[in-house]
């Protein structure tokens, strides 16, 4: 067993350790948890590509794929 690397769950060891790389940083920015600029909660997620919405306030805002620019 390898020890001490921290492996992210969907790519396994495929692909190479430079697109593994870039998935894992865009993964991490995707699920990342943020918070609504409108209301402060933490519901705030990607309901599609570049669409980022509130689920509690409703509050919508178009971003980029992965992550959003408010
Ligand atoms: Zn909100």
């Amino acid at each position: 067993m390898a020890k001490g690397k921290k492996s992210l769950k969907g790519l396994g060891a495929r692909y190479g350790i430079k697109i593994r790389k870039q998935y894992t940083k865009v993964h991490l920015q995707l699920k990342g948890k943020r918070t609504c600029p409108e209301c402060g909660s933490a519901k705030f997620g990607r309901v599609a590509v570049g669409i980022w919405s509130c689920r509690k306030c409703g509050f919508k805002v178009a971003g980029a794929a992965y992550d959003v620019k408010v």
